[in-house]
């Protein structure tokens, strides 16, 4: 008992204490996996600052490590970057053909995503109609073609030479054939150049496409940035198509891109089949850059589990002393729901190191609560008036031996002292763990 005892105090104690400190740790594990992600060393700064000014207002749950709330808060801040919300396309529904138009370096993925893309246009009951338009490399439209057997999209090529040409008779056929959407496949170089700019800007212009789509591939890192920029400031362009995010790739790019040219990420590609793609979502790739597991599941758990108004209210006692066995009692349930969580924090890298080992699910809180629930309402409120006799009324009510309650006793009140004294210390700096 009082080994279980121990460590319940241990864990009380410490959630007080090492606030400032999961702080720090929390926020260099975040900086590490962010440039561990590929994101920009200036995005990563601009969001720790933010995030530590974010924290500093913030009303976060006593019993919830800081760790953990700074964790979703800089979660909820990578989506926000990134966005905040899923962007659809944006298709006209009155201009027919819409057009869409894909541009990017060469092996980004544009025919791939062009026909993973009319597939699930057909899919949701537009007839789309595939032009390739890169007319450098042969084989390039042979893929295309391939690729739309695939998908049943009819593929518009024909033998020529320039890219206009066969976009605007693509746009003819597509309106003679009562296609709704045109996907326009174009070509890339292996580096930017004028060239590929230049036509890629006269497609644009004719072309007029509802979006216009930089694909690129998220395995460049920190290259893919300069790309976007270099596209962007050229075209314009509506949104972007981040590629091989299969791969290792953990998604950095996304922010990083994000930030530069401020357009929607529209779409994630995440394989080689014509299946694998996915809208993007912003919330989803926040956690795949912090790489750190379902945290802010954990966090949203956390909170509904934990009573903060129970938590403060605790916190004014203690620093009033006016913090008894009823207080205890209440405490020693908030740790046992916390102990469901112990799990939830063992998922999580980072954070398991910075939350007590011990599993608190693992606590046998039953003698404890046998012996406080034995005590009048007096004894609970005022235990300085438990004598030998009460102590013994309240061991064989509850089923323990007096040496129990005596324990217990004491432990209380050196955890209370404990607890005052840590309650004083802290007392400012711990904005960010109480309210204000
Ligand atoms: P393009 O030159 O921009 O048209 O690029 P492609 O569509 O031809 O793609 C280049 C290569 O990357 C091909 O081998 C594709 O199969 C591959 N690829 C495209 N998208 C993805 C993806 O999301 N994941 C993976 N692993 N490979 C991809
Ligand atoms: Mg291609």
């Amino acid at each position: 008992l009082s080994d279980k005892l121990d460590g319940a105090f241990k864990k009380l104690a410490g959630q007080a204490t090492i606030n400032e400190i999961n702080i720090g740790i929390a926020m260099r594990d975040i900086k590490r996996a962010l440039l561990g992600a590929d994101v920009n060393y200036k995005v990563v700064k601009k969001l720790v600052e933010d995030v530590r000014q974010k924290s500093l207002g913030e009303g976060v749950i006593k019993s919830v490590s800081p760790a953990q709330m700074i964790v979703k808060i800089v979660s909820d801040e990578l989506t926000e970057l990134m966005g905040g919300e899923q962007k659809p396309l944006a298709l006209s529904s009155s201009r027919l053909p819409a057009v869409v138009m894909v541009a990017g370096l060469q092996g980004s993925g544009k025919t791939t995503f062009a026909a993973k893309l009319a597939k699930r246009l057909k899919k949701s009951g537009r007839n789309p109609l595939l032009v390739a338009a890169d007319v450098y490399r042969p084989a390039a439209v042979d893929q295309l073609k391939t690729l739309g057997a695939e998908v049943s999209v009819p593929v518009f090529s024909i033998e020529e030479k320039d890219a206009m040409k066969v976009a605007m008779q693509g746009l003819e056929a597509a309106k003679a054939g009562a296609h709704d959407v045109l996907i326009v496949d174009t070509a890339g170089r292996l580096q930017i150049d004028d060239a590929m700019m230049a036509e890629a800007e006269a497609l644009k212009n004719a072309l007029k496409p509802d979006e216009l789509l930089f694909v690129v591939d998220s395995m460049m890192g920190q290259e893919a940035v300069n790309t976007a920029k270099a596209f962007n400031d050229r075209l314009d362009f509506d949104g972007v198509v981040l590629t091989k995010l299969d791969g290792d790739s953990r998604g950095g790019a996304a922010l990083s891109i994000r930030h530069v040219v401020e357009k929607p990420i529209k779409f994630m590609s995440v394989g080689e089949k014509v299946d694998d793609l996915d809208q993007f979502y912003p919330d989803r790739m926040a956690q795949r850059i912090l790489g750190m597991g379902d945290i802010v599941s954990f966090v949203e758990k956390a909170q509904e589990s934990l009573d903060m108004e129970a938590t403060l209210q605790m916190q004014k006692k203690l620093m009033k002393n006016e913090f008894d066995l009823n207080d205890f009692f209440d405490q020693l349930q908030q740790l046992k729901k916390m102990g469901s969580m112990q799990s939830l924090i063992e998922m999580v890298p980072g954070l398991n190191k910075m939350v007590p080992k011990q599993d608190l699910e693992n606590l046998d809180f039953k003698p404890i609560e046998a012996i406080i629930s034995s005590m009048t309402k007096e004894e609970k409120s005022r235990p300085e008036i438990i004598n030998g006799s009460r102590r013994q009324r309240i061991a064989l009510g509850s089923g323990t031996r007096v040496q129990d309650v005596n324990m217990l006793l004491k432990q209380f009140g050196e955890m209370k002292k404990m607890m005052r004294s840590v309650s004083k210390l802290s007392g400012n700096g711990r904005k960010i763990t109480s309210q204000n």
